[in-house]
Formats: C-alpha cells, sequence, structure tokens
C-alpha cells in the first residue's frame, strides 16, 4: 500500500471557471488510477516559482492554460515535435528528471477526427490561425493531411501559419484572407472553425457560406461550450458529418492523461463529466 498519489494539475489565471479538473478526477477515478489533479490559479509573475515547485514535489506533469502557454516554455526543458512547431504548450510531461512541453490541443482534435475520417491525404480547411488554429493546423499536417488551407481574418498571422506548416511539415499549405462569407473549396474533406466565434453564443454563425457545407463534409468546431453552434447545426441540417468542441477538449485531455500516465482514460466518462460540471446534454 502506498500513500504517495501521482500528482498533475493546471497552472492558469483566472482559473476557477476551468472544470478540467472534473474531467480529469472523473477519468482517475474511472482508471483506478491513484492520481491527483489540482486546478491552481498562477500568476505570470509566479509561473517561474510554480514550475520549480512541480519539479521539487515530483509531479508527473500539469496543464498550463491562459496566458501561459508560451511563457512556461522559458521554464521547461525540451519540447516535443508538435509544440515547438506550434510554439506553445498546453501539457507539461516529466521524462526521467526533465520537464517536456507538449501540445495536446491538435492532437485532440486529430483523434476525434480520426473517428470519422482518417486524416490522410485530406485537404483540411482551418478557419482562425490562433492556439487553436495553429495547434490543429500543425497536427493535421503531421498526421497525413495532403493539403492545410489556413483562412483568417488578420492576413499576417493566417499567412505565418500556412509557411509554417509548407516549411515544416509534409503538407502542402495556402492561405485564403476571410474577407466576407467563405466559400469552402469543392477539394476540402474536412473545414474546422478554430476561431472564438460561438463561444458562450448559441446563436453566433461563422462566416461561412452555407452553401459550401456539403453533405460529404466533416464540418468541426473548437468550441466547447455551447457545443451545438449555430454552425455545426447548419452543416447537420445539410447532412454533413460534424465534430464538437467538447469531444475535442475530452480528447486532448484523454492525450494529456496518457502521456503523464501510460493510461488510455475512458473517453465517455471524461465527456459525461464535463456536460454535467458544464450543465450541458451529454449526448
Ligand atoms: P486566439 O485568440 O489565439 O485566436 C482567435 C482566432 O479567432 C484568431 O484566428 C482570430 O482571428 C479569430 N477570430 C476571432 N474573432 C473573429 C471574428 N469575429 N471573425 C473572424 N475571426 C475571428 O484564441 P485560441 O485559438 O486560443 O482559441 C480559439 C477558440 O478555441 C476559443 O474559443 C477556445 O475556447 C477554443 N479552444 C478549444 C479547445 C478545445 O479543446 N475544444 C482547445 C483550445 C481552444 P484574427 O487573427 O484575425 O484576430
Amino acid at each position: 500500500m502506498s500513500f504517495l498519489s501521482a500528482l498533475t494539475g493546471s497552472f492558469s489565471t483566472p482559473a476557477d471557471d476551468n472544470p478540467t479538473v472534473a474531467m480529469v478526477e472523473a477519468a482517475y477515478a474511472a482508471a483506478g488510477l491513484d492520481a491527483r489533479y489540482v486546478n491552481v490559479d498562477v500568476s505570470s509573475a509566479d509561473l517561474g516559482d510554480a514550475v520549480l515547485g512541480a519539479r521539487a514535489m515530483g509531479w508527473v506533469g500539469f496543464n498550463c492554460s491562459m496566458p501561459h502557454k508560451v511563457a512556461v516554455i522559458d521554464h521547461l526543458d525540451g519540447l516535443g515535435e508538435s509544440a515547438d512547431l506550434i510554439g506553445a504548450v498546453n501539457c507539461v510531461v516529466a521524462r526521467d528528471g526533465s520537464l517536456i512541453g507538449e501540445n495536446t490541443d491538435g492532437r485532440g482534435f486529430v483523434e476525434a477526427m480520426r473517428e470519422v475520417r482518417h486524416p490522410a491525404g485530406t485537404h483540411v480547411v482551418v478557419l482562425g490561425a490562433g492556439g487553436a488554429g495553429r495547434a490543429i493546423a500543425v497536427e493535421a499536417a503531421l498526421a497525413g493531411a495532403a493539403r492545410i488551407t489556413v483562412v483568417n481574418r488578420n492576413e499576417s498571422r493566417g499567412q505565418a501559419l500556412a509557411v509554417l506548416v509548407a516549411d515544416r511539415t509534409p503538407a502542402e499549405a495556402d492561405f485564403q484572407p476571410w474577407t466576407g462569407p467563405y466559400a469552402v473549396p469543392a477539394s476540402a474533406d474536412v473545414v474546422v472553425n478554430a476561431t472564438s466565434l460561438g463561444l458562450g453564443d448559441a446563436e453566433a454563425m461563422v462566416p461561412v457560406d452555407p452553401d459550401t457545407l456539403r453533405p460529404d463534409l466533416l464540418v468541426a468546431d473548437v468550441i466547447p461550450n455551447p457545443p451545438r453552434t449555430a454552425y455545426l447545426c447548419e452543416a447537420e441540417r445539410r447532412g454533413g458529418a460534424t465534430l464538437d468542441g467538447l469531444g475535442m477538449l475530452v480528447a486532448q485531455g484523454a492525450v494529456a492523461i496518457e502521456l503523464w500516465h501510460g493510461v488510455s482514460p475512458d473517453r465517455e466518462v471524461m465527456r459525461a463529466r464535463l456536460s454535467e460540471v458544464l450543465g450541458l446534454d451529454s449526448t
């Protein structure tokens, strides 16, 4: 019998509205893991000390959320391949005494995508080029997508992401400025909203031409709450397959648990608990 639990958690600020702790602890309980996840409010000024504390206490890893995803890199010993390309870390893993930064946001998306369509050879359109857009574009490219089209309002940010994908991954990439309702090209297999449009607003529609949301497209959204966004409802009405942001949130958390503990957690348990604490219908 050991009374020493494996320690994990999250560093962010503000932290009080982050539901990840409920989802991860439900997964630990269901898997019978003797592990804890602590949600910690860490200011930017204290981030370095918080990471030192995690080292001193032998934490097996921790998530980093806003505003620490880039700043934490200075306090780590190395980066995984995709975190290095993305330039942001949302998951730190202790490996052989070193703290390694990983990014599970895009991996979560790719994992959710694989259940519907294998990424190999696909043309993925990414709407948005912020943190979520970068993570999804890079991971989809590393997972074998043939082409990534980045669509973004801010041209320099969108262009930089397309150049990154084209130069540093095997995929081809192009950039399309987002100046009005976007017409999804006929060659696209997947289109994902990776902007913040729709967060907390079920009525907010992503500016895409709804007539181009073909039934054979996989239409995905990063928005976890509410998960049934106007954009996904529009795609469903047209008969297309959809992936919601709640699934991506669960999948990125599940990938983190795999990295920390080498155990594959029950995604259904995680989704049900997350839905419960967010007051959502879990179906
Ligand atoms: P960022 O602030 O880094 O990027 C925001 C992006 O949204 C930019 O591309 C921005 O465009 C675009 N955008 C914002 N408003 C508009 C608008 N009115 N019209 C067109 N484009 C717009 O945010 P993140 O990438 O970190 O997060 C984006 C969303 O992803 C959030 O809602 C977050 O909750 C969600 N997310 C979900 C995850 C999950 O697991 N489900 C994981 C991570 C994030 P521009 O560059 O032109 O300003």
